[in-house]
C-alpha cells in the first residue's frame, strides 16, 4: 500500500474501556449480587446494558472498530483463566455448580477455600488474579464469554474486535499452583495452550470476528531468549492456522525492545504498539527492523493511562513517520482506557480553564478519532481541533499552578544531608527500644480500620451541610475512641487511630496539598469492585497547613500506648495519582517529599514516637525495563529519606508495602533506611520474610499474617503457623506481627475476630521463645 492510501484508510480504535458505568452501576450490581439483593439475571442485564452504552459511546465518537471481551465482572486475567479452563482444583466443583458463584469464589475466596493470589497488572494500579498452573494442568477452551460479547456488539451493527490476553502473557503471568514445585515454569505449557487458543480463534471467526487482538504486554518487560523463542513459536503456530480471524498482537506500557523484531517477523496480520513515554523508543526500533511491510500497525499515540490532553500536533508527526513503515496505520490510545476515568465532562468542581487540560476515556476516544481524521484527510480537516489544542497546551504551560517560585527554590536547595537520618540504624534501634518498651513480636496494624456506613454518612452529611465541621469532628473523634478501645482490649501494642477521616490514603493528602486537583467522578478500577479516584498532580506542591496532626494527637491523648502517625509516602502519592507529564517524576516527588517532611516534623513535635510513611507503590512504579530501574530508585528512595530524614533517632519510622514479590527492590527497601517495615505476606506463606533474610535485611519487619483482601477470618492456629514460619527467617528481636495491609475494606466483625486471633497467636509464639 502507498503512504497515501495507508493514510486514507486510517481508522480509530481502542483496546478497552472503563467497565463500571457513569454511576458505578457495575460495582453496585456486583456487590448487590454478593449480598443476595441482586439476582444473577439482573446482574447480567446490568452488565449487558453497560457494554451497550460503552460501545455506542465509542461508535458515536467515531471509533471505527470497538473492542469486545474487555469487559469483566472482576478481572480479565481471571476471565482468561476461565476461557482456557485452568480452574484451580480447589475451585472446580464450585465453578461447575455455578459459574458466576465459582468465579467470584476464585476472586475473593470463601470461608473454606482460598482465592487466587492478586497482584498488580504491570506498573499500573489495576490488580489481576494470578493463574495457578502445574505440569498436570489440562486446558479446555471455553469461548462463551468472548463469543457472547462479540455477538452483542455485532448485533448493534458495529465493527468489533475481540480483545484477549495473549497466550504468552497469560503463561508469563502465571505461577506454580499450590503443591507444584516452585521452579515449575508455566511457559512449558505453551504447546498445550496453543490448541485452546486455536479453538477460541475459530469460534470467534465463526461468530463473525474479522480481527482478534491478542494482548502481549508481558513482552515489554525484559525477556530471556527462551521466552522470546516461545513468543516466536506461539505466533508462528497461531499465524499458521487456517481457520482463524486476522490477528493483531498488541503491546503496551513500554517499548517492545528485543521482542519487536520477533513479532514483526511473525506471520500475524498486525501489531499494536505504544508510542508514548518510554515506549516512544518503539518508533526508531520499528524503523530499524524494517517496518511492518504487508501488516497493519495500530499506533498508540494517545496516552491511555494518564489524563492530560494529547499534543495533537506531536502525535500527527509521529503518525506521519509511521505511515511509511506499515501497510495500514490505525490510531489508538496506548493501552486499554480501563486505567483512566470515564468522562472529564462530569467534573463540575474543576476550573473550566484547567478542565480543558484534561482528557479522560471519552475525551481520549475523541482525540484518537481526531488524529485518525487528521491522518486520513490532512491537518486542514481538523484545523479547529488543532487550534483549540494549541491554546489548551499553552494555558497549561503558562499557568501559575504549574510554576510556584517558592516551591521551586526550596526543592533546588535540598542537600544530601537533608535526605539522611542523623544516626545509623543500630543506634536508632537501641534508642527506640528504650523509648518504646515494646514486647518481643510487637503487634500492630497497618493503619486503617473498617470504613463503616456511619463514617461514609458522616462525610456525606458534612458535604451536604447536614452537619458542620464541629459535628463531623465529633463523629470522627468518637470513631477514634472506639477503634482505640478495641485495640487496647484486644491487646495490640502499637495502636493506630484507624484513619476514619480518610476517604483514601492518597486523596486525603491530595485534598490538602496545593497543586493537586481532586475529581468527583474520576473512578478507576483497582481490583474487583474496588474503585479509586486518583487525584491529579497538576501543579507545584506545597502544604499550607498540618494535615494529620490533630487526629493523631487526639488519639494519643486517649491512650497510654504509643499511637502511630500515618502518612502516605511521596512515591505512592505519585503512583496513585495522575502525574504531571511536563517535568521529570523525580522533581515532582521531591516537592511532595518536602511537604511530607514538614508533616513528619510537626507530628514529632506534637509527641508522636512512631510514624509510618506508607510506600505500597514503591515496587509497582518500578519501570518495566531493568535498564530504567537505577534512575527511578535513586529519586524514589531519596524522596522517602527526604520526607523522614529529619526526625530524632528515638522516633521510629515505619514503612509499609503491600506486595509479596519484591526481590528486585530489596536493596532499595534497605535504602529507605526506615526502622520497621510491614509487608504483605499471608497469601504467599511469608515468602517476603525469606527474601528479606536472604538479602541480609538488617531492620525490623512485619510480614503480614492476615490476608485482608478476603472476608475470611484466619484462625489462631493458622496465624501461629505463619509466625513460626516467619521466625525461621527473621529473629524474634526484629519480627513484628501485623495484617497484610489496612482494614478499611473489611467489616468490623471479621476484623475483630481476626485481630483477636492475631494477638492470641503472637502471645502463643512469644511463650515459645
Ligand atoms: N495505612 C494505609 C491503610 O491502612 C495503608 C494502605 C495501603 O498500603 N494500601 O489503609
Ligand atoms: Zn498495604
Amino acid at each position: 500500500m502507498t503512504t497515501e492510501s495507508a493514510a486514507a484508510a486510517a481508522r480509530a480504535t481502542v483496546y478497552g474501556y472503563p467497565r463500571q458505568g457513569q454511576h458505578r452501576e457495575l460495582k453496585k450490581a456486583i456487590e448487590g449480587y454478593w449480598k443476595g439483593h441482586v439476582t444473577a439475571d439482573a446482574l447480567h442485564a446490568t452488565a449487558a446494558g453497560l457494554r451497550r452504552t460503552n460501545w455506542r459511546q465509542l461508535a458515536d465518537a467515531g471509533i471505527g472498530e470497538v473492542p469486545t471481551g474487555d469487559f469483566s465482572y472482576y478481572d480479565h486475567v481471571l476471565d482468561t483463566t476461565v476461557m482456557v479452563g485452568a480452574i484451580p482444583e480447589r475451585h472446580r466443583t464450585a465453578v461447575a455448580d455455578d459459574l458466576l458463584g465459582g468465579y467470584f469464589a476464585m476472586a475473593r475466596g470463601t470461608q473454606d477455600v482460598a482465592p487466587l493470589e492478586m497482584t498488580k497488572w504491570f506498573d499500573t494500579n489495576y490488580h489481576y488474579l494470578v493463574p495457578e498452573l502445574g505440569p498436570d494442568t489440562v486446558f479446555a477452551a471455553d469461548s462463551g464469554k468472548q463469543v457472547g460479547e462479540l455477538t452483542e456488539a455485532l448485533a448493534l451493527g458495529l465493527t468489533a474486535r475481540p480483545v484477549l490476553v495473549g497466550p504468552v502473557t497469560y503463561l508469563l503471568l502465571a505461577k506454580p499452583a499450590p503443591g507444584v514445585a516452585a521452579d515449575f515454569d508455566p511457559l512449558t505449557l505453551l504447546d498445550r495452550l496453543l490448541p485452546v487458543y486455536a479453538e477460541i480463534l475459530a469460534d470467534l471467526r465463526a461468530a463473525g470476528a474479522g480481527w482478534v487482538q491478542l494482548d502481549e504486554p508481558a513482552l515489554v518487560t525484559d525477556r530471556t531468549p527462551a521466552e522470546l523463542n516461545a513468543a516466536a513459536r506461539a505466533y508462528r503456530d497461531l499465524g499458521a492456522l487456517t481457520d482463524r480471524p486476522k490477528l493483531l498482537v498488541a503491546s503496551y506500557f513500554d517499548r517492545l525492545g528485543e521482542a519487536l523484531p520477533v513479532l514483526a517477523k511473525a506471520p500475524v496480520d498486525g501489531l499494536a504498539l505504544d508510542f508514548t513515554g518510554s515506549a516512544a523508543a518503539n518508533l526508531g526500533a520499528l524503523a530499524a527492523a524494517g517496518g511492518l511491510p504487508g501488516k497493519r500497525l495500530v499506533a498508540g499515540v494517545v496516552d491511555g493511562r494518564n489524563v492530560w490532553v494529547n499534543d495533537l500536533t506531536a502525535s500527527l508527526t509521529t503518525l506521519g513517520t509511521l505511515l511509511g513503515l506499515a501497510d495500514r496505520v490505525d490510531v489508538a490510545a496506548s493501552c486499554s482506557l480501563l486505567h483512566v476515568p470515564l468522562d472529564a465532562a462530569a467534573e463540575r468542581d474543576i476550573d473550566p480553564q484547567i478542565l480543558r487540560w484534561l482528557a479522560f476515556a471519552r475525551q481520549k476516544a475523541t482525540e484518537v478519532v481526531t488524529l485518525a481524521k487528521g491522518l486520513a484527510r490532512g491537518t486542514g480537516a481538523i484545523a479547529a481541533e488543532l487550534a483549540a489544542n494549541k491554546a489548551d497546551l499553552a494555558s497549561r504551560a503558562n499557568s501559575p499552578l504549574t510554576h510556584d517560585p517558592a516551591v521551586r527554590a526550596r526543592a533546588a536547595a535540598v542537600t544530601d544531608a537533608d535526605a539522611r537520618r542523623s544516626r545509623p540504624y543500630a543506634e536508632r534501634a537501641a534508642a527506640q527500644r528504650a523509648a518504646l518498651g515494646l514486647p518481643l513480636l510487637p503487634t500492630t496494624t497497618v493503619g486503617s480500620f473498617p470504613q463503616t456506613t456511619e463514617l461514609r454518612t458522616a462525610r456525606a452529611d458534612l458535604r451536604a451541610g447536614r452537619i458542620d465541621a464541629d459535628g463531623y469532628e465529633e463523629r470522627i473523634r468518637g470513631e477514634i475512641r472506639e477503634v482505640l478501645a478495641f485495640q487496647e482490649k484486644a491487646g495490640l501494642d502499637v495502636l493506630v487511630h484507624g484513619e476514619p477521616e480518610r476517604n483514601d490514603m492518597v486523596q486525603y493528602f491530595a485534598e490538602q496539598l496545593t497543586g493537586y486537583l481532586a475529581t468527583r467522578r474520576g473512578w478507576v478500577q483497582s481490583y474487583g469492585t474496588r474503585y479509586v479516584r486518583p487525584p491529579i498532580l497538576a501543579g507545584d506542591i506545597s502544604r499550607p497547613e498540618p494535615m494529620t496532626v490533630r487526629w493523631t494527637t487526639y488519639a494519643q491523648s486517649c491512650t497510654e500506648r504509643p499511637v502511630k502517625g500515618m502518612l502516605t509516602g511521596p512515591v505512592t502519592m505519585l503512583a496513585w495519582s495522575f502525574v504531571r507529564d511536563d517535568q521529570p517524576l523525580g522533581d515532582t516527588a521531591r516537592q511532595v517529599a518536602l511537604a511530607l517532611r514538614d508533616e513528619v516534623g510537626d507530628l514529632e513535635a506534637a509527641g508522636t514516637q512512631v510514624i509510618q510513611v506508607d510506600e505500597p507503590a514503591l515496587r509497582e512504579t518500578l519501570p518495566l525495563r531493568a535498564a530504567d530501574h537505577a534512575g527511578y530508585l535513586a529519586w524514589a528512595t531519596e524522596a522517602f529519606r527526604l520526607a523522614t530524614g529529619g526526625v530524632r533517632p528515638a522516633t521510629q519510622i515505619h514503612t509499609h508495602m503491600c506486595y509479596a514479590e519484591f526481590g528486585d527492590i530489596v536493596q532499595a527497601i534497605d535504602d529507605l533506611d526506615a526502622d520497621v517495615i510491614s509487608l504483605e505476606a499471608a497469601r504467599s506463606h511469608m515468602q517476603v520474610a525469606r527474601e528479606l533474610a536472604a538479602h541480609g535485611y538488617p531492620r525490623e519487619a512485619g510480614p503480614g499474617v492476615y490476608d485482608i483482601h478476603s472476608p475470611r477470618v484466619p484462625g489462631t492456629e493458622e496465624v501461629t503457623r505463619l509466625l513460626r514460619t516467619g521466625l525461621r527467617a527473621i529473629p524474634a528481636e526484629r519480627l513484628w506481627v501485623n495484617p497484610d495491609c489496612g482494614l478499611k475494606t473489611r467489616g468490623w466483625a471479621e476484623t475483630r475476630a481476626s485481630l483477636e486471633n492475631l494477638v492470641a497467636a503472637a502471645r502463643t509464639v512469644r511463650d515459645e521463645l
